[in-house]
């Protein structure tokens, strides 16, 4: 059987924080009562006069440049004509003839190999509104219209047919996410439509120069049924042609209860948009000098950030990937260890248990009130050998829960480490006399019987015991 490999290209939409729409003053906030946030401008009535904001503008400059793309210094706003429930103008306005953006990369890591996968475009557009069918949020048995939504900025982006697996897209779209969110403009995430992508698919023969016919995929609301949807068309094309079956162009709806893709239209006719320029939009011509300046104003790029932090700091790769993946999380850190310089010990903190704590209350961290301050002042207690480090973790757990100080809820709570040999010493033999066998064992060469010694010194003290002083005092007193 002849190798077959994959063939994908992604569309990416991703709304831009930008406070109001692209043509008016109304709210962006998501989750508002339906059209309550609606104006003559967004829902197209006639009379109506759009006036670009120019934050969207600035948000989709600062996307591009972060995304390596040239910046095309002229654009016009477009009408792409069709007729849909969700679209009040009849029209959706973009950028189609001028995107503003052309020509980027971004570089993904896949198996400790650097694959780039090229942008062809990003361009800026106005969102539709967004139809609640039966069933969803209410129980009417119609299709009813949210226009919410209708005007808020996005930005579309464009990739060459680049990504190869499955795989590859979903550590692509992480890596942009990061990359969006580092510049912020948009929360990007998933769950609330705020990043929304399709994928284009294809398959053809592993020798073979020319691509395949591609189907596109919609409806994937994760990160995780992005990846499965593009596993599960690969495979369903990959039968087709080994069948000697054609691949129909149509696009394809995930089915994510069910993990399959099914048939939402066939395109064997390009739709003919219409597209012209907006009569209402003048042209727009960006000045180099004002595209310089949001260039100067952006953070140091994850990839950057990545490189400084193994070769600066000597983190593990595995660290500083994990630590630069959010800029919220690599700026934590920085500042954690401006004041407690042991780079790998509060990596592993924010690996471990900041992490975990940010997991179970399901909050990013520029959600909670954390602040690096805590969590340097936890390490030092740590470092000088006030508490242990299992105590820590309890210690932290208390920080993040209410926001207090470590050093208070340390004194407060009583947890100051036992490090006093005439009051350990006491609960060591105490502790040798309840287990003579273990001891006995020890004594005979059984190296690993002292484990459970120091276990259950530090049981006795729930957990308070200095371990390297229990050890000692353990040892000492087994040798006699
Ligand atoms: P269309 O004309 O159908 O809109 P485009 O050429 O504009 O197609 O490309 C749309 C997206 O599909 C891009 O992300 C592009 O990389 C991707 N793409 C184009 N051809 C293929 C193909 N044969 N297989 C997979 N993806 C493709
Ligand atoms: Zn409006
Ligand atoms: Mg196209």
């Amino acid at each position: 059987m002849r190798e077959m490999e994959a063939v994908i290209g992604l569309e990416i939409h991703i709304e831009l924080q930008t406070g109001t729409k692209i043509f008016c003053g109304c709210s962006t906030a998501f989750g508002a009562a339906p059209n309550t946030q609606v104006c003559p401008v967004c829902l197209g009535l006639p009379g109506h006069k759009p006036v670009l904001n120019q934050k969207a503008v600035e948000y989709h400059t600062r996307a591009a440049l972060a995304l390596n793309c040239e910046i095309v210094p002229y654009t016009t706003f477009d009408r792409k004509n069709y007729f849909y429930a969700d679209l009040p103008k009849g029209y959706q306005i973009s950028q189609y003839f001028h995107p503003m953006g052309v020509n980027g990369h971004v570089d993904v890591n896949l198996n400790g190999e650097t694959r780039r996968i090229g942008i062809r475009q990003i361009h800026l557009e106005e969102d539709t509104g967004k139809l609640l069918h039966p069933g969803e949020i209410t129980d009417s048995p119609y299709s009813l219209v949210d226009f919410n939504r209708a005007g808020v900025p996005l930005v579309e982006i464009v990739t060459q047919p680049d990504v190869r697996n499955a795989e590859e897209a979903r550590l692509f779209l992480q890596k942009l996410r990061s990359i969006i969110r580092y510049v912020g403009v948009s929360d990007c995430k998933m769950e609330e439509g705020s990043m929304r992508c399709d994928a284009n698919v294809s398959v053809r023969p592993s020798d073979s120069v020319e691509f395949g016919q591609k189907t596109e995929l919609k409806n994937m609301n994760s990160f995780r049924a992005v990846a499965r949807g593009i596993e599960y068309e690969i495979a369903r094309q990959t039968e087709l042609v080994r069948g000697g079956e054609p691949v129909v162009p149509e696009t394809r709806h995930w089915d994510e209860a069910r993990g399959i893709t099914r048939v939402m239209r066939t395109k064997y006719l390009a739709t003919d948009y219409r597209c012209f320029p907006d009569p209402n939009v003048p042209p727009l011509e960006c000045d180099p000098e004002w595209v310089a300046r949001i260039r100067q104003s952006l953070p140091e790029p994850p990839d950057a950030r990545y490189a400084r932090l193994v070769h600066d700091h000597g983190l593990p790769a595995y660290d500083a990937e994990v630590i630069t993946a959010s800029r919220a999380m690599a700026d934590f850190y920085e500042q954690t260890v401006d004041l407690f310089n042991e780079p790998k010990t509060v990596s592993n903190w924010l690996m471990g248990e900041v992490s975990r704590c940010l997991n179970a209350a399901g909050k990013e961290l520029e959600e909670t009130a954390l602040a690096p301050q805590q969590l340097a002042g936890l390490l030092q207690l740590v470092q000088k050998g006030v508490i242990s480090g299992k105590i820590a973790k309890e210690v932290f757990e208390d920080v993040f829960q209410t926001g207090r100080d470590p050093e208070t809820i340390v004194k407060e709570k009583g947890l100051v480490q036992i490090a006093d040999e005439d009051e350990l010493g006491a609960v060591v033999d105490r502790v040798i006399t309840a287990n003579p066998k273990v001891a006995e064992d020890f004594r005979g060469g059984k190296e690993r019987a002292l484990g459970f010694l120091v276990g259950q010194v530090m049981k006795e003290t729930r957990g308070k015991a200095n371990p390297q002083l229990v050890n000692e005092l353990l040892r000492q007193r087994l040798r006699n």
